[in-house]
């Protein structure tokens, strides 16, 4: 069912996530907002069928963090399947949730464990991280919380990537007493048994077209593989984005393009798994500026 003209207004959420909502500029929720956030408040658990760019990290955020007690225990924990959602989600829950005195850190492995738990210590009241350091973190004893939320945020990702049973082992460490969401595009066998598992009684919900996705305009060009890139370069040039992202198959070939691209003119920047963590992150900060 589409329901038009939606408001924020229309939901339980506190004073200080309402305002959150405003700064952030965000003026009507989207579809898969509508639907999560009614349930998420009443308490419930919830497997929701939803791909990036649907809002989702808000439709669990902003329900969530209006809860957010003023103590400086962890009270919700994300488990992403990579650093780079990590940071995300906790850039972007922080940023909603400042008037609730939110403060998130992101753990995840290849960076130091001994800063993460500092942060941990000095006040962080949500957590987004990778399962690979969750699991050890919780299962040295190093990191010890009891969230009163759950989130698994693109699961069958996680799944794809070796992940469910470091996730049901982390499990292990959390309290019965929770509310438990996931997240996920696609719902594979493995992921609903995940669900079965971990969560209790949830509601399932599903949006149909993503109103986010829709908005984006989408256009293809048949070309020799020859002549990609002298193509790409007349399209990026023909109409020049503020900004773009470039697709490529292989690492080597966006480490190529992006030298190519910024010789012709076109200041461009590769990102990989190759690359340390730092220099990944200064490349979206460069790309964010
Ligand atoms: P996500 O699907 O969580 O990765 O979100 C995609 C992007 O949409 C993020 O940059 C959000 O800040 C933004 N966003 C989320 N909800 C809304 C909304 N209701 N209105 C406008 N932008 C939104």
């Amino acid at each position: 069912m589409k329901q038009k003209h939606a408001q924020f207004s229309q939901f339980d959420l506190s004073e200080s996530i309402q305002k959150g909502i405003v700064d952030a500029g965000f003026s009507e929720p989207s579809p898969i907002q509508i639907e999560a956030i009614p349930l998420v408040l009443k308490g419930r658990d919830v497997v929701a069928q939803a791909q990036t760019g649907t809002g989702k990290t808000a439709a669990f955020g902003l329900p969530l963090m209006s809860r957010l007690l003023p103590a400086s225990s962890v009270q919700i924990l994300v488990i992403t399947p990579t650093r780079e959602l990590a940071l995300q989600v906790s850039e972007e829950l922080q940023s909603l949730g400042k008037h609730a005195q939110a403060k998130a850190v992101s753990v995840y492995g290849g960076a130091s464990a001994r800063e993460q738990i500092s942060a941990l210590k000095h006040g962080a009241n949500i957590v987004a991280g990778t399962p690979g350091r969750l699991l050890d973190l919780m299962s040295s004893g190093r990191m010890k919380i009891e969230p009163s939320a759950v989130v698994l945020d693109e699961a069958d990702r996680m799944l794809d990537m070796g992940f469910i049973e470091d996730i049901e082992q982390i499990f292990e460490f959390l309290p019965d007493a929770r509310q438990t969401l996931l997240f996920s595009a696609t719902l594979p066998e493995r992921v609903q048994k995940l669900a079965q598992k971990i969560l209790s009684e949830p509601v399932r919900i599903r949006t149909q077209s993503t109103e986010t996705a829709a908005r984006i305009k989408q256009k293809y060009f048949v070309v020799s593989e020859n002549e990609k890139e002298a193509a790409l370069v007349r399209l990026l040039e023909f109409d020049p984005p503020d900004r773009a992202i470039v697709f490529s198959k292989t690492k080597r070939e966006a480490d190529e393009l992006s030298v190519r691209l910024t010789a012709r003119g076109i200041p461009s920047r590769p990102i990989h798994g190759d690359l340390e963590q730092n220099k990944r992150e200064r490349v979206l900060s460069s790309f964010r500026a």
